[in-house]
């Protein structure tokens, strides 16, 4: 963080919004390489809270691939957790986190 007119700012989004214009409120810079610290205006792109907790997941190697079909006969209760893991061969955690709606860190296929 630095002082940007008397406001500690992330100097990433001061390197963005200079080269590449204001940043929509609500945003953040991200880093396509990863490295918190790095101001590369090339490796600065635009993101959500969750595009972060879904590069995190897929960094870790927790991303997972889930038929569709899956997601909404789980979602709509048309399923069980036991019968959707059974079936699509899914983890417990996964189908929960499915029913509770989580959406960036699932990769639906
Ligand atoms: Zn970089």
């Amino acid at each position: 963080m630095v002082s940007w007119g008397g406001e500690p700012v992330y100097l990433s989004r001061i390197v963005f919004s200079f080269h590449k214009g204001e940043i929509p409120k609500g945003l953040l810079v991200r880093h396509t390489c990863d490295i918190k610290e790095c101001v590369q205006p090339t490796h600065l792109i635009l993101g959500t809270t969750g595009d972060n907790i879904h590069d995190s997941f897929r960094r870790q190697g927790r991303l997972i691939k889930i038929p569709q079909t899956a997601v909404d006969s789980l979602r709509s209760g048309q399923l069980s957790i036991a019968d959707a893991c059974r079936l699509y061969k899914i983890k417990v955690k996964h189908a929960y986190a499915i029913r509770a709606g989580w959406k960036r860190i699932i990769r639906w296929s």
